[in-house]
């Protein structure tokens, strides 16, 4: 089941997109009364709802699809250098980066409103002269997480999306915290839905990929995460509560432009189009302003 944010006759609400993925089906419809995915998720308790067949929907064509949580209530929390490839890349192209640690890097991202699927990304040029994608699995908590096991860590995902965690790579490295770079407004695309978790599982195997101008930039698979979903809800919630609606970025793979040789480094300019790509969930495009 597909969860959608979405724009029709000027207001926001949440709603199922249909099986042929040809209409969204209002929350209302489904007996929710839930005017944002945010309440949706509190509303189903980490269940899913009955869609029957004679369901009333809006064709897709009638409505603007946003980012599926538009505004977060917490910033995102992200785990850093989380594939194995990426962290040599990392590594290479900064000693900032110590590949040795041996623990999850966890860090935060905040974030004023989530870039819709095909809308524009501010590039603040103005501050950022190393404009930088990376493409990543979104994990959406379905409902409070506190002292969870990683064998019960399903049990409280309610779903996942595509996030591009955009990074001013210059500012990131320079405060030493990434959190300055990582947070510019607009630098969290995320879209264009949330996959029902029962569809893939805790550890799903998810083809990812990257293209910048059709050119691919990043091509791996979800199963190559060096410290999988279950494993971090598990350390996070024995010290954090999890609170349903948290969204968490699981790591990028190789391929982006901090990792190139800097003769070649690719960063991200005016006009630059930006494809995340993860099987099962879609695509979430958009333009460099
Ligand atoms: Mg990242």
């Amino acid at each position: 089941m597909k969860f959608v944010t979405y724009k029709y006759k000027g207001a926001e609400h949440a709603g199922v997109l249909t099986a042929d993925e040809s209409a969204v089906i209002p929350a209302a419809e489904l007996g929710l009364k839930a005017e944002s995915m945010l309440e949706l998720i509190d509303k189903l308790g980490g269940k899913l709802p009955a869609v029957s067949d004679n369901t009333k929907a809006i064709a897709l064509a009638d409505v603007k699809i946003e980012a599926p949580i538009p505004e977060p209530r917490q910033d995102v929390i992200c785990l850093g250098l989380n594939y194995r490839d990426h962290v040599e890349e990392a590594t290479r192209a900064d000693a900032v980066f110590d590949v040795q640690r041996g623990d999850a890097v966890y860090f935060s991202k905040r974030l004023q409103r989530a870039v819709a699927p095909g809308d524009k990304i501010d590039g603040h040029f103005d501050i950022c002269d190393s404009l930088d994608y990376e493409v990543e699995l979104g994990v959406i908590i379905g409902r409070d997480a506190k002292n969870v096991k990683a064998a019960d860590a399903g049990k409280y995902i309610f779903g996942y999306t595509i996030i591009n965690d955009v990074s001013a790579r210059n500012l990131q490295t320079r405060h030493k915290q990434w959190y300055f770079g990582k947070s510019l407004d607009d630098f969290t695309p995320m879209g264009p839905c949330i996959l029902s978790a029962d569809t893939v599982g805790a550890m799903p195997e998810l083809n990812i990929r990257c293209y910048v101008n059709g050119e691919k930039r990043q091509d791996s698979n979800t199963r190559m995460m060096i410290f999988d979903i279950p494993y971090i809800i598990e350390e996070l919630s024995a010290g954090m509560t999890l609170k349903a609606g948290t969204v968490i970025a699981t790591g990028t793979p190789s391929g982006v432009a901090l990792g190139m040789d800097p003769s070649v480094q690719k960063y991200l300019v005016s006009g630059d189009v930006v494809r995340c790509e993860i099987d099962e969930i879609g695509v979430l495009e958009n333009t460099i302003a």
